[in-house]
């Protein structure tokens, strides 16, 4: 299948750099090696059982059909509940739109709201698919780099500074893939006001809403008033949350006219989301959620772990990060070993060779910063068992050793 002529729209695009670091680790697993992997984005907890005997009930009673287009409206109320319960926001089921999964929810928002000749300003580190997904439609990304010190937030004066008469939107992530970063509030606040004073759209993925660690405190970018919540766009689901990224359902809750074009689109798409997931999702929402806290425990854990492992990295090796209050990752700077040898006499000059010769010699799987548009920087998750991190963190402090 050599020599197809190519859209213009898909010719550039490049697979997910995360999910092809996780097809290296499996390919070096095929062929028997064991592979200490921490390129993995999903929780690696069973989906809780309450939630898989919804599926069940809903496939014994028939719910194995096509449902309306945005889901059904038992999901929309359940989300319009969860919000009301979680963070006081008071939205309708006009409000809602059901997708599969939270990255597809990104693409109806970015796909219904922008085109060509639209900038899009994205802080830097940023999640793979946001850049993706933005030059599919024929807009602009605008990369604003944020740094360490800050934690990687933006601040209000550098979003300030990177809009222009072209901007239409501001893609934020809170808590962050990859940084780990969750936002304070004052800042959240001061990037609310700047969106406002500017009548910018926020898109707000707060995929990983549920996930904050050491007392950080979560907010709904949508709760900062009425002004606020008519220029943000919310996007989450239950993958994270609930382990259940297999199930494919994410959502969207914008103002009614948005959530109307991107269900017609949606409609000629892909029809709906997964009518057995929808309900699972429901009891997710509506059920005990006991759960959730208890893998955010178990998270939290294996966080501080990582944590008083790598402390002592600066020190020794030069590591340097900032420590994340959010999601599941740890997002450090291994430039200060490129040019010196490394376990086995490996040199590397870029963090996407540091991960390869890591994987090479000590069979331990990053994803590479170059990724996520943070040069230097490597991504570890730890979503994966206590056991798994205890051996990777050696073998990794090993080979930084050299
Ligand atoms: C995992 C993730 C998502 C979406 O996940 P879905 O499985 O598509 O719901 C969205 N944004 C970020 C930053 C993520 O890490």
């Amino acid at each position: 299948m050599s020599g197809v002529r190519l859209s213009p729209a898909v010719s550039h695009l490049k697979p997910s750099a995360t999910l092809a670091a996780a097809a290296k680790a499996k390919e070096l697993k095929s062929k028997g090696v064991t592979v200490y992997d921490f390129t993995l984005g999903e929780p690696d907890f069973m989906t809780p059982e309450n939630i898989r005997k919804a599926a069940v009930a809903a496939m014994e009673s028939g719910h194995t059909h096509y449902t309306a287009s945005g889901g059904i409206i038992e999901l929309k109320k359940a989300v319009c509940a969860a919000y009301l319960r979680d963070y006081k926001l008071e939205i309708t089921p006009a409000q809602v739109l059901i997708s599969n999964g939270a990255k597809h929810s990104i693409h109806n928002v970015l796909a219904s709201l922008c085109g060509p000749g639209d900038e899009v300003i994205i802080p830097g580190p940023y999640w793979v698919s946001y850049s993706a997904l933005v030059e599919l439609t024929g807009a602009t990304p605008v990369i604003v780099d944020t740094t360490e010190e800050s934690g990687f937030c933006m601040s209000a004066d550098q979003f300030r500074h990177a809009i222009t008469p072209r901007t239409r939107m501001m893609m934020l992530n809170n808590p962050s893939n990859p940084t780990g970063a969750a936002y304070p509030i004052d800042k959240l606040k001061a990037l609310a006001d700047v969106a406002v004073e500017k009548n910018i759209l926020v898109l707000s993925d707060e995929i990983y809403e549920k996930l904050l660690y050491t007392g950080a405190e979560f907010r709904c970018f949508a709760t900062f008033g009425p002004e606020v919540a008519q220029r943000t766009i919310l996007v989450s689901g239950v993958s994270k949350a609930y382990a259940m990224t297999g199930w494919r359902i994410g959502w969207t809750i914008g103002p009614v006219d948005a959530i109307k074009a991107m269900d017609n689109l949606q409609s000629q798409e892909t029809s709906n989301p997964c009518s057995i997931s929808q309900y699972a999702a429901v009891e997710a929402l509506n059920g005990p959620q006991a759960s959730v806290e208890a893998m955010r425990v178990e998270f939290e854990k294996r966080r501080n772990f990582v944590m008083d492992r790598m402390r002592p990295w600066r020190q020794k090796f030069g590591v340097t990060f900032a420590e994340p209050g959010g999601a599941f990752y740890a997002f450090f700077n291994v430039s200060a070993c490129f040019g010196r040898p490394l376990a086995g006499g490996a040199t590397v000059s870029n963090a996407t060779d540091f991960c390869t010769a890591l994987l090479e010699q000590s069979h331990v799987a990053l994803v590479t910063g170059d990724a996520f548009g943070a040069p230097g920087y490597v991504r570890l998750s730890f979503a994966t068992s206590l056991e798994t991190i205890q051996v990777g963190l050696d073998r990794i402090e090993a080979f930084l050793a050299g």
